[in-house]
């Protein structure tokens, strides 16, 4: 059994011995599966954890390499300028095209990748200037100071030393307040959104990322070849990447090493041994590997990481620390009694249905209020309009003041409104504390870059000692490095009220906060709901237990059929005929 940390030693060791002891020949096919694991490492990134598909890496690659090689070939440039040049056209590429497709969703970026590939070989292909398919040739090698990389063993150095750093910085990029955002992507974007995360911005930043990590292999492999041929960036290639991710485990950093690997030895292995089965040469791997994805996938759903971890301990991440820093400031809130949230004509409709009918309600500072009604009364519609979760389609909602009706949720996250889910909208991989820090998202700053140079420490440690505090006081300290996903509902729903909590809202909205649990909990989380009141924060709190809400709420609002039916104190709601119609509805009474 080994750990994460030795079986990176152990690593790093291989690597820095296995120049002395390979051929010239493993030497190369080391080189080669470093330019891979670059390529697969953006596609882990893009497509493992962002959920973004994209077949047209290899483009980007070759951009990378193409324009190195014609500024080092035809105007003299130095591999270095080459590089500038390369990354800049690459990422220009990459965030023109990712601007129009990442934020359409569906199959708009795979279709658009594919698209990019094939235009971008045939482009290679046709242009006098690169030489068509005869390919541009007599690169220089990259110097370093003075060093000249001309030989296989010393592209080895350049080559691991940048895969290295690529991985670590990906591994710290995980690792952090971008990161949890990032992770967040793929199946929780509308909760992202409700704590303030810029998805669209997000999912373009992980592309134009994919993109440089692709045009920086390309720039390596242009300057290590010393050729660069329109068929080294076929559609094929783009496809094979795509497996390398897939084979090692999409969502896994050190699963582009395995795969990257695990291909390339095949497919030189396969080299020599097919020909021998068809008449004639071609690329037959493909089809190999596509055959041998089926049962892998079948047996290993999630690549080969998550297996070889289980063998050892590798892929397990050590439970975060969480040290004592420095409390984050604190939003001054509106003085108790002021006007908070005024809902005014609000309108929904879902086709034909009115969800929410002319719904208009005031809540103060400071005070609980219950928002209730039958099932399909309209209660969440009318939490996620409030929210920015839909746009309403009429009415008015304003917020301290300010009118938030057209605003986006993200804005409407910033100006302190933080919510729960009905439907728990937890990341059910991530741990209970990365899941609540993802709620504090917008009390720091740091991006991605930072993140990758781990210049964000002290900050991340300040978001994930805020995210402890909110995991304490919701009582779930004991599961703070368990998967979220581990945790029965009730607790789950726990999870998502310290996430709303580490936003450090004004306002809190609870979409049934006490469904599934116990009558204990039910207990504590009334006392807590108390207890952040008594700390001035304001909740409107949607809920079906009666009992729970009549002893907790100062007022209450009565939805039925999208329309408010009563508004006023638990007493007299509870003695309101038209209350308990609604809520009796349908059954006749037996009495004259
Ligand atoms: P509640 O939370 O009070 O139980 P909802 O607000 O979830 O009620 O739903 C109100 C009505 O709107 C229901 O009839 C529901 O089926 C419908 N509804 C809710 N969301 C959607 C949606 N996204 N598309 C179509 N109909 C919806
Ligand atoms: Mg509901």
């Amino acid at each position: 059994m080994i750990g994460a940390r030795a079986a990176l030693v152990l690593f790093t060791a291989f690597l820095a011995a296995a120049p002395f002891f390979l051929s010239e020949f493993y030497v190369t096919l080391m080189n080669y599966i470093g330019l891979s694991t670059l390529v697969a490492l953006g596609l882990v990134l893009l497509t493992g954890v962002a959920g973004l598909m994209s077949f047209g890496q290899q483009a980007f690659v070759g951009v990378g390499a193409y324009t190195s090689a014609v500024l080092a070939v035809h105007y003299g440039a130095s591999p270095w300028i080459g590089l500038a040049a390369g990354l800049a056209l690459t990422g220009l590429i990459a965030v023109g095209l990712g601007v129009i497709t990442v934020r359409l969703s569906g199959h708009y970026l795979p279709l658009s990748t594919i698209a990019w590939g094939i235009s971008v070989y045939f482009l290679f292909g046709n242009l006098e200037m690169l030489n068509k398919h005869d390919g541009v040739g007599g690169l220089p090698p990259v110097a370093i100071a003075g060093w000249k990389l001309d030989t296989g063993r010393e592209s080895y150095v350049l080559i691991w030393l940048v895969v290295l750093a690529a991985l670590l910085a990906a591994r710290n990029l995980l690792d952090s307040r971008s990161g949890r955002a990032v992770r967040a992507l793929r199946f929780r974007a509308t909760m992202a959104e409700s704590f303030g995360i810029d998805t669209a911005r997000l999912k373009l930043v992980i592309f134009l990322y994919a993109a440089l990590l692709a045009g920086l292999s390309g720039w390596l492999y242009a300057h290590f070849t010393r050729y660069v041929s329109p068929g080294a960036f076929t559609v094929n290639m783009g496809i094979e990447y795509l497996f390398m991710a897939v084979v090692g485990g999409a969502s896994q950093v050190w699963g582009a090493v395995i795969g990257a690997s695990l291909l390339t030895l095949l497919k030189e292995w396969l080299k020599d041994i097919l020909p021998t089965f068809f008449e004639s040469s071609g690329n037959y791997e493909v089809i190999v590997f596509g055959l041998l994805m089926l049962p892998l996938l079948h047996r290993a759903r999630d690549g080969l990481m998550p297996v070889l971890a289980r063998l050892g301990r590798a892929g397990r991440r050590a439970p975060a620390r969480v040290v004592t820093a420095d409390p984050l400031p604190r939003r001054a809130g509106p003085a108790a009694g002021t006007p908070l949230l005024a809902l005014a004509g609000v309108q929904k409709n879902f086709g034909g249905l009115a969800a929410v009918r002319a719904l208009s309600f005031d809540m103060r500072a400071g005070e609980i209020l219950g928002l209730i009604g039958p099932n399909g009364a309209g209660k969440s519609t009318a939490f996620n309009l409030v929210t920015g979760v839909l746009p309403s389609d009429a009415g008015e909602i304003r917020f301290c003041g300010g009118r938030i009706d057209a605003l986006p949720a993200r804005r409407i996250a910033r100006l302190g409104i933080a919510r729960t889910f009905q439907h728990v909208n937890l990341v059910g991989a991530m741990s209970v504390l990365e899941n609540v820090a993802i709620g504090a998202h917008l009390r720091g700053a740091k991006g991605s870059v930072r993140a990758m140079l781990r210049l964000d420490r002290d900050e991340e440690r300040r978001l994930l000692h805020e995210a402890a505090k909110q995991v304490e006081r919701v009582g779930l300290t004991a599961h703070l490095n368990d998967a979220s996903a581990s945790l029965p509902l009730g607790q789950q729903r726990l999870v998502e009220i310290a996430r709303a909590l580490a936003a450090d809202p004004v306002l809190l909205l609870l979409d049934e906060p006490a469904a599934g649990l116990r009558f204990q909990e039910k207990q504590a989380l009334a006392a807590l709901l108390r207890r952040l009141r008594s700390e001035g924060m304001s909740i409107l709190l949607v809920e079906h237990d009666m009992d729970f809400v009549m002893g907790l709420v100062e007022r209450l609002v009565v939805m039925d059929f999208g329309e408010k039916i009563a508004e006023g104190l638990p007493r007299d709601i509870q003695a309101n005929a038209v209350v308990i119609e609604a809520y009796l509805g349908g059954i006749e009474e037996d009495a004259p």
